[in-house]
């Protein structure tokens, strides 16, 4: 959402505006924990974090969105949609020890809702994983924080690789701290469902690719930070190789029981592995469908 770039203004306002919301899949609407941390989830006292963020990039979400998406004003100025209820999400995401106040803010920017099918946007802020239809899920906000602050460091990143778009929520999350976002999907309707998600915020940084992810994106590499949405039960080799030297890369690990494991990549030859905190992810598959 940075408006600094502009080498691929079309990539997102080519697609053809096409609602792909049924998606196929049964819907579940039921929110599923994504993590063993949210002990303290309904805490919504404390720390306001993104009030003190910083502000340059809080531009576009609500307006823009709302003006190009055509959505009626009371759904925008609802309480579903309220800055408020944002911030009540993040403020539940900064209680659970994410600090990094350009992520947080990342977060507020981001109006999960307009990701979600209508009849569950009313889950949006719940700090859940939520299906999109597919067998798949919209990451949990704690997650999708947690994982892009280990990523970013405290840094500042110019090029990322996400594996797994989804819905695009967390691609959209991204581009509002990171200049250049590429983000594969291996599920074609789950592609075409992230471009029709994200079309309408006219987001000039995104680069939206359908392909196995496994692979990564050698004709972009080298990436300053690789995040997986999906869990293998080891990190693809070859995204190893597309981490530029000083690159960070988060990933969920595992089968049934998964950890957070982040990989440095400290020279041309070497790579320092470490494992975070437990998680609860969908798998990482082979291949397109
Ligand atoms: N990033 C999403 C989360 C999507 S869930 C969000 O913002 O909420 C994880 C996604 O990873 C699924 O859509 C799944 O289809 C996709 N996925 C799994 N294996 C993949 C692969 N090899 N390449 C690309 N995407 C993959």
């Amino acid at each position: 959402m940075t408006t600094k770039d502009k080498r691929f203004p079309l990539s997102l306002s080519s697609v053809v505006n096409q609602k792909d919301k049924a998606g196929g899949g049964a819907v579940r609407h039921t929110a599923m924990p994504q993590t063993a941390m949210r002990n303290a989830a309904h805490h919504l006292s404390g720390v306001a974090a993104a009030k003190t963020a910083n502000s340059q990039h809080l531009h576009l979400p609500q307006g823009a969105v709302g003006a190009s998406a055509g959505l009626s004003p009371s759904l925008l100025s609802g309480p579903l949609v309220s800055e408020g209820v944002r911030r009540a999400m993040v403020s539940r995401v900064a209680q659970q020890g994410v600090k990094d106040t350009t992520v947080l803010a990342a977060l507020q920017a981001v109006p999960r809702h307009l990701f979600l099918e209508s009849g569950m946007a009313s889950q949006a802020y719940v700090d859940a994983s939520l299906p999109i239809g597919h067998h798949q899920t919209i990451s949990q906000p704690y997650i999708v924080a947690r994982m892009l602050e280990i990523m970013r460091n405290g840094g500042k990143l110019e090029r990322v690789l996400e594996i797994g778009t989804g819905c695009g929520y967390q691609a959209a999350v991204l581009s509002v701290m990171v200049k250049d976002v590429y983000s594969i999907e291996r599920i074609k309707a789950l592609h075409e469902l992230a471009k029709s998600n994200l079309r309408p915020m006219r987001i000039a940084n995104i680069r939206l690719l359908y392909g196995d992810g496994m692979q990564g994106l050698p004709s972009e590499a080298p990436f300053d930070g690789i995040i997986l949405a999906a869990a293998g039960l080891e990190v693809p080799q070859a995204l190893l190789k597309q981490l530029r030297v000083g690159g960070r890369l988060v990933a969920p690990v595992g089968g049934r029981n998964q950890v957070l494991q982040l990989i440095e990549r400290v020279s041309t030859y070497e790579w320092n592995s470490s494992v975070l905190e437990s998680c609860h992810f969908v798998p990482l598959h082979p291949g397109i469908i």
